[in-house]
């Protein structure tokens, strides 16, 4: 869809040295139509299937996916963000809370009355802007995400999310687009690898994926075979391109949820569809090992054309990687010697 219209998106971001995570609409395992815009662009197909739970929102899409799961989604900005609701039976825990362009809350007040407790994917904007809304947030005690729970993110970091060739802003509820940033939020208490959420009847596993950021987490329900997550695998371009990206953390934090890909009934990711085959962890992990030992090479694309000095574009069957070119070198020259 907007591959045409991306490019000064991903330049600016580029520029900015602050992309998201992602820039999940790259025309690389994007079936939607160049010529439509964000305001008629059909939802993709993967939703048709799922069952679709009526909230009072213009906004968001909500969508059961799992047992007591609920996709939060977000498709009329490019980003495509996912955030999920999982209730338990005392509790309930919000992974992720979107772009914050609209009140997230309230369609969770829709859903659940249980108390909640907000922890996030990752910290890059797309995740974090409702976090401000909410007064429980549980975070990894790193610099990286205490720096950004305390200043947010300005205008100027996210003012590509809001032009009229990344969004439909009829559907948004905040016309004000000129004053979006990413509030700052308070963290409540520290998580995490292995902390345990008790829902009641459900338990949740912090699983820590560092790589894509410093402070990436993957949340694990081992009874239902759920894995989220969040940016480390989404089925579309996953960006190792920000400066905060780490190529040797992300090779074992992939290596991490392929081996538990076995016992996975459903793959749950932050972006494009809500889900996501468990083989495709594997998939995702000998891909990442092919481009490490240099047998996959980089294809030529209009768009990485754009960013070649600085991005590289390697394509797999359901997904794709973007990375720097810098991070790379230095990452096959350390495995080389
Ligand atoms: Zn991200």
């Amino acid at each position: 869809m907007m591959y045409s219209k991306l490019i000064p998106i991903i330049l600016l971001t580029l520029w900015l040295g602050i992309s998201s995570c992602n820039n999940k609409n790259s025309p690389v395992n994007n079936p939607h139509p160049i010529s439509l815009s964000w305001c008629n662009q059909p939802l993709r197909e993967q939703f048709n299937s799922l069952k679709k739970v009526k909230v009072k929102s213009s906004w968001f899409k909500v969508f059961e996916v799992g047992h007591g799961v609920y996709a939060i989604a977000e498709p009329s900005n490019f980003q495509e963000v996912i955030s999920y609701l999982i209730l338990g039976e005392e509790k309930a825990l919000l992974f992720d809370s979107g772009m914050g362009l609209s009140s997230i809350k309230k369609v969770v007040k829709q859903l659940t009355n249980l108390p909640l407790t907000v922890i996030n994917s990752h910290t890059h904007y797309d995740h974090i802007g409702g976090n401000h809304e909410f007064d429980n947030i549980l975070a990894i005690d790193l610099p990286y995400t205490i720096g950004r729970a305390k200043n947010g993110m300005s205008h100027d970091f996210v003012k590509h999310e809001v032009t009229k060739e990344a969004i439909c802003l009829e559907k948004s509820p905040n016309k004000d687009t000129a004053n979006y940033h990413i509030k700052p939020f308070k963290i409540k208490g520290f998580i995490k690898e292995g902390y345990i959420f008790q829902l009641g009847n459900r338990t949740l596993e912090i699983i820590s994926v560092p790589g894509h950021t410093p402070d990436a987490i993957a949340l694990y329900d081992k009874a239902s075979g759920y894995l989220w997550t969040g940016d480390t695998f989404y089925e579309g371009p996953i960006w190792l391109f920000d400066p905060e990206t780490n190529l040797f953390d992300y090779q074992q934090s992939i290596q991490k949820i392929a081996n538990i890909s076995g016992q996975l009934s459903k793959v749950f990711p932050a972006h494009n569809t809500p889900i996501a085959d468990p083989k495709r962890l594997k998939d995702l992990n000998q891909a990442f090992h092919q481009i490490m030992i240099g047998e996959k090479k980089a294809e030529n694309s209009t768009e990485s054309k754009h960013v070649i000095d600085a991005a590289l574009l390697f394509k797999f069957e359901g997904f794709s990687f973007y990375i720097r070119k810098n991070l790379l070198t230095d990452f096959v020259a350390t495995n080389r010697s």
